[in-house]
């Protein structure tokens, strides 16, 4: 656990234990998720006209047509990434406001995560070091391709729905490696991606909702 975050947003302890039983009355199980949700301050990361909101379940705007993921679903995706074991270097596509990538710090040994829109990219940035969270790698890039250069990775997280399963993705995964995704269009799935030896294996999960995967940075 982050120790760093100790003692930042205590007026909202309450509320994010509330956010905690939720999240356990919707299966999440995993403790060390569970953990990392309580631990990260949400409201940090929104607009303080949204702040009251922080800890309801719902995403949010964060301007640029973008959102922050309603807080079940990155616990669901964190907490099916970790399902095999302890995580080391995971990949997260789509930064938004860098929630999901705090989240992430608190339950892997490094974190990438790559945003195509520079001032969300900036403002992430500044917030992940502001919080002091030393262990994520903020890019500036169009994440549709991966991050070549630091694969392998253990976790892949996508946050943007891809309309197909990309093939480029997957092979940036280690062999025991695991990529959480949203596909489709209209109709958008969670699918599992797991690595071993003999090759890839896929399972669809549940009904999602996510902002477009978008090509080239903007
Ligand atoms: N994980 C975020 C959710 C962000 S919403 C959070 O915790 O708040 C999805 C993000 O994906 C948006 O910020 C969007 O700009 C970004 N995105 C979409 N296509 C992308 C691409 N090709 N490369 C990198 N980021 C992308």
């Amino acid at each position: 656990m982050n120790k760093s975050l100790n003692g930042i947003g205590m007026t909202s302890q309450r509320t994010r234990a509330r956010l905690i039983e939720r999240l356990r009355e919707q299966g999440i199980k995993d403790e060390a998720v569970l953990a990392a949700m309580f631990e990260v301050p949400r409201h940090l990361f929104i607009d303080e006209a949204l702040a009251s909101r922080a800890y309801d379940d719902v995403s949010l705007p964060i301007n640029y047509s973008q959102t922050i993921s309603q807080p079940y679903i990155v616990a669901r995706m964190t907490e099916v990434l970790r399902a095999a074991g302890p995580l080391g270097r995971v990949l997260e596509i789509g930064t938004g406001c860098g929630y999901q990538a705090a989240v992430l710090a608190q339950v892997a040994r490094e974190v990438y995560t790559v945003e195509r829109i520079k001032p969300l990219y900036e403002r992430a940035r500044k917030q992940l070091s502001d919080l002091k969270i030393r262990n994520v790698s903020v890019r500036y890039a169009d994440g549709s391709v991966g991050l070549p250069e630091s694969a392998p990775f253990d976790g892949i997280i996508m946050a943007a729905a891809a309309p197909t399963l990309s093939a480029v993705l997957r092979e940036q995964l280690a062999v025991g490696g695991r990529m959480v995704l949203p596909v489709g269009m209209q109709e958008q799935w969670l699918y599992l991606i797991e690595r071993d030896a003999s090759g890839f294996r896929e399972t669809r999960l549940e009904p999602v909702k996510f902002v477009p995967l978008l090509m080239g940075k903007a």
